[in-house]
């Protein structure tokens, strides 16, 4: 990596389309009409028969959308992290590096920051801790020495709640100070050494969520979550200290949801309150008006730091192949294109 390249993309935000691959089991769902024109554009389509239905003008619905790249259902999970090694590799370097990944339920969220067991399908967040532990081990060899911490969080109906508390006994709250930026009070907060130690943690914080909701998926589906890795680098001779982070964010489900229980329509105000503000606040960010609307949701205001300023921003668009979600994909890219 040159000084350069990383210099390029400070304070910018890309924006990656990823569309999943359709499963054995989703044989009989209708796929849609995509096409890859290059690495950077995509044309989605109804099909015929579908379109035929509503006016009969299939040309009508054939949207394009341009993005930083565009990784069609073959590409691997080696592939996808490739594309942003340099980003998370930056977070040694003082950057601050935000990911999320926004779509649908169902359109892979998971699967790209996480992933899944076996090599082959670890996701991001496992990949990039690898990484940075490997880079942390050749630069000790220069002088640096490195603090790693790690925290694992949930916001759910624009509550707080630490994923590394089993029992969830302590109330936590968003502070922000001049000197510090955004600090979340009560938040469990591991100092670790190694990415094996990182990977349990995230295992612990993973089994916690699941344990305390009712239906996992459905819960998960509404609720945001989110990875921290904070790096504090310090070279003794050349006295110089970098502080960088990496703040990796499984969003809740974009989908307009179908709601009945007044309890219901409060969750889903809020996860549309919380991801139009996101939305908000990367374009304001992007066209860098004054006055950032930071405060409107949980997430950005915990990430307030983490965003605009010496931040590095990337955002999934994760896409899932039906026909059946033609609207939600839609919205989704919409939303995405709109965000720089
Ligand atoms: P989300 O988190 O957005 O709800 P998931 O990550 O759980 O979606 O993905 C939905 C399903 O699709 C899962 O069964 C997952 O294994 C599968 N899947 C998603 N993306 C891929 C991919 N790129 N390759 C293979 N399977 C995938
Ligand atoms: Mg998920």
């Amino acid at each position: 990596k040159t000084h350069n390249e990383i210099q390029d993309l400070k304070g910018t935000i890309r924006v990656f389309c990823r569309v999943r691959p359709s499963q054995p089991q989703e044989n009989d769902k209708m796929l849609c009409n995509i096409t890859y024109v290059d690495e950077n554009t995509f044309e989605i389509k109804k099909s015929k028969e579908s379109v035929n239905l509503i006016s009969g003008k299939a040309s009508d619905l054939k949207l394009e959308f341009n993005f930083d790249k565009v990784f069609p259902p073959e590409a691997s999970q080696v592939e996808v992290f490739e594309e942003l090694a340099l980003l998370a590799q930056s977070a040694l370097d003082g950057y601050h590096v935000c990911v999320f990944a926004y779509g649908q339920t169902g359109s892979g969220k998971t699967y790209t920051m996480q992933g899944e067991a076996g090599q082959r399908c670890m996701g991001i967040i496992p990949r990039t801790v690898d990484l940075i532990f490997r880079a942390i081990n050749n630069l000790n060899r220069t002088g640096w020495s490195y603090v790693v911490e790690v925290s694992f969080l949930e916001i759910y109906n624009e509550n707080i709640k630490d994923l590394l508390d089993k029992n969830n006994k302590e109330h936590l709250d968003i502070r922000f100070n001049d000197g510090k930026g955004t600090t979340v009070t009560n938040l469990t907060i591991k100092k670790v050494e190694s990415s094996e130690e990182v990977k349990q943690l995230m295992e612990s914080a993973n089994r916690n969520r699941a344990v305390a909701a009712t239906n996992f998926n459905e819960h998960s589906s509404r609720s945001h979550a989110v990875t921290k890795i904070t790096l504090t680098g310090t070279n003794e001779e050349m006295q110089v200290c970098y502080a960088g982070s990496l703040s990796l964010v499984d969003l809740a489900g974009s989908e307009s949801a179908k709601t009945s229980t007044s309890e219901r329509i409060t969750e889903t105000k809020n996860i549309n309150k919380s991801l139009s503000t996101l939305g908000t606040v990367l374009s304001a960010l992007h066209n860098k008006e004054s006055h950032i609307p930071y405060r409107n949701s949980k997430l950005t205001y915990l990430l307030q730091s983490s965003l605009g300023g010496n931040s590095k921003t990337l955002m999934f668009v994760n896409i899932a192949p039906f026909e059946e979600c033609y609207g939600e994909s839609v919205n989704a890219l919409r939303f995405a294109a709109k965000v720089k």
